[in-house]
């Protein structure tokens, strides 16, 4: 099956590519299908958000399209903060490793989650959306510093170090991310749309 992601970075199509890598799934660029224009993600929810972006590229394509939004909320920033705002919100800190750096001083034991929100256009007549969620607290101290986003101060529920102690394996297992995704896989195959 191949799914137009609602991206033109080449290292999340392969990242995603990634994660299906079992299934008859291939993910292709908006590049591939050579989308017109930019996306204005001015919603105000991450299921508004992957929707917005998913409506945008079904309208230039009869292909099933998939798109996501994902982020973290801390807490103690205030409600659903940084929320759709994580990646600017790093970056107006100076970047992931500046950002770490000053949230483990400012709001250390904070509870935190991450949500990613997945929609799917083009396979049935509305809207299907997975939704993954990954609960845990901001650590005290930075782990493994140059991992992904927020990865070296968040600790997921049940365990003890920041989830970038402990590598892809876990963070594949657990993972807002594979939440969302198990559940788009699991449709698929409910559906018989794919066989494996
Ligand atoms: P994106 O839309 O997947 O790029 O996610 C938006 C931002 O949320 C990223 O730039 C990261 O800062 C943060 N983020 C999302 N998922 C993760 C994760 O799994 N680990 C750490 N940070 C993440």
């Amino acid at each position: 099956m191949k799914i137009v992601l609602a991206s033109s970075n080449e290292h999340k199509v392969k990242e995603f590519n990634e994660m299906v890598k079992d299934h008859d799934i291939t993910f292709v660029s908006l590049k591939d299908i050579d989308f017109k224009g930019e996306i204005e993600e001015n919603g105000k929810t991450f299921e508004e958000n992957s929707l917005i972006k998913a409506k945008a590229v079904a309208a230039q394509t009869k292909e099933i399209v998939l798109a996501d939004d994902t982020g973290i909320e801390i807490e103690a920033l205030g409600e659903h903060f940084p929320g759709i705002y994580s990646h600017r919100f790093a970056d107006s800190n100076g970047g992931p490793l500046k950002t770490n750096e000053l949230l483990i001083k400012k709001v250390p034991g904070s509870k935190a989650q991450f949500t990613c929100v997945l929609t799917v256009m083009n396979l049935e007549d509305k809207p299907l959306v997975f939704k993954g969620e990954f609960k845990g607290k901001i650590s005290n101290k930075l782990v493994n510093p140059d991992a992904f986003g927020y990865d070296p101060i968040f600790i997921p529920d049940g365990y003890d170090q920041p989830v970038a102690y402990y590598g892809d394996e876990l963070k594949n297992a657990i993972s807002h991310r594979s939440i969302a995704f198990n559940k788009f896989i699991q449709y698929l195959k409910d559906h018989k749309l794919i066989i494996s």
